[in-house]
């Protein structure tokens, strides 16, 4: 799953209004901003075969430090614990851990069974959304634009940035969503190859992603209901 992470932080903003949309938003992706780094570090591996599913052609073999059930509860609790460490905002440690946790649950829908319970073996799981483009695609966007809503319902801008910077972060979300669909497929890799070529544009990617919606949501308020 891709946009649907973001809406997931983008809808906690609702249920923790004091939070910084930078933890909301980097909680749900927080399994995929860890696998990068743990491709390159040699402790996870991916395969690139073409046309793998029918909306991706990673063939994701070996990530369970990332991505088993068991690491992603531990890597929510951590995540949780330190937020509350610095902001003592319960709410905002709570969608953080429901956040992370998330990301198990998304990606076993859209997965094919590749999703493990704990690292060194045992069953994978995954429901193959990815099997299904229109599915995919519409699903994906649905939750964006709901997660979205409860954003724009949860908090008002301050100022053009907070209005304009926020509307365009929208759109290049569903552009890159959109265009990654109709991009051509990578060619055939071997698995140390695809660590590298991931690395740097998903490392890049994650700054970004994050740190625009930082900027924006500093320029927006709570709503006052
Ligand atoms: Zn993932």
């Amino acid at each position: 799953m891709f946009i649907g992470h973001f809406a997931v932080g983008f809808a906690a903003k609702k249920f923790a209004p004091r939070a910084s949309l930078l933890p909301l938003l980097a909680a749900p992706l927080f399994c995929d901003i860890l696998w990068p780094i743990f491709l390159i570090l040699g402790w996870e591996h991916v395969r690139i075969v073409p046309g793998f599913t029918r909306f991706n052609s990673y063939d994701l073999y070996d990530f369970p430090w990332s991505h088993s059930l068991l690491m992603c509860v531990v890597w929510a609790t951590v995540f949780s614990a330190i937020y509350y460490a610095s902001a003592r905002y319960r709410p905002g440690a709570i969608a953080i851990w429901i956040g992370v946790l998330s990301h198990w649950v998304l990606d076993w829908i859209t997965h094919v069974p590749d999703m493990p319970l704990y690292p060194g073996g045992g069953p994978r799981l995954g429901l193959s959304l990815w099997n299904h483009v229109a599915a995919t695609m519409a699903v994906e966007i649905l939750m964006l634009l709901a997660g979205v809503y409860l954003y724009a319902s949860a908090t008002r801008s301050r100022d053009r940035i907070g209005k304009y910077a926020f509307y365009a972060y929208v759109l290049v979300l569903l552009v890159l969503f959109i265009s990654d669909r109709f991009s051509g497929q990578p060619a055939p890799a071997s698995a140390s190859v695809a660590a590298h070529d991931i690395f740097l544009p998903s490392v890049i990617a994650e700054v970004v992603l994050l740190v625009w919606p930082w900027w924006f949501d500093r320029h927006r308020i709570e709503r006052a209901t």
